[in-house]
């Protein structure tokens, strides 16, 4: 049985940047439903039974029925996405620092830029989706986006482990920003808790 992780903060705690009634719908309905299908799902799936979310999503090509398959992906990514995404969020913004910063510097230029490119990705999904930071083994990071519930683990082959996510459904801002993602996303950066970012950054690196 997969159980949402916790908060460390209240629903209030990111405002005025993301309006506690959005927190308690996305965390409290969102989230929830997720991960109460994704349980209901692999009830079918005994072969993933027993896994972890990553290792079922990395290796979703192994079940056979489709339809399970498909919810497995939908609620799994899901639910994996929202437990990254309330992790790496939190009332004291920061910016990134150490062996991260260092490498964002290498990477990218600057956090500037980085900040720019992943709010490009952020603007460019068409519908509903995400935009990432990931790490590969080597530790380089890759700015991406995908749709619906999917995730960098799911893309074939890929080494990639995604280290910042940022949710790009309307259920994720619409309450208080309507159709200005933009707005949103800008919003967003103030709240993105670095040193969560960091720590993931050092497990994604092998
Ligand atoms: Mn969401």
């Amino acid at each position: 049985m997969f159980k949402q992780d916790q908060l460390s903060y209240d629903f209030a705690a990111l405002e005025p940047h993301i309006d506690r009634q959005t927190m308690e719908i996305h965390y409290g309905k969102h989230h929830a439903a997720y991960t109460n299908n994704l349980n209901a799902a692999l009830e079918k799936a005994p072969a993933q039974q027993g896994q972890s979310i990553e290792e079922i999503l990395r290796s979703l090509a192994v079940i056979e029925d489709q339809a399970l398959r498909t919810a497995i992906r939908n609620n799994g990514g899901g639910y994996y996405n929202h437990n990254l995404y309330f992790d790496i969020l939190g009332p004291n913004g920061s910016n990134p620092e150490g062996a991260l910063e260092a490498r964002i510097n290498q990477d990218f230029g600057n956090f500037g830029k980085l900040r720019e490119k992943l709010t490009t990705a952020a603007l460019t999904v068409f519908g509903s989706g995400w935009a990432w930071l990931s790490a590969d083994p080597a530790g380089q990071l890759i700015v991406s986006s995908t749709p619906n519930q999917d995730n960098p683990l799911m893309v074939k082959d890929s080494e990639l482990t995604p280290i910042l996510g940022i949710d790009v459904w309307e259920h994720a801002y619409y309450l208080k920003y309507q159709n200005v993602r933009a707005d949103y996303v800008q919003a967003l950066f103030n709240v993105i808790n670095w040193q969560a970012v960091a720590a993931r950054y050092e497990k994604a690196k092998k």
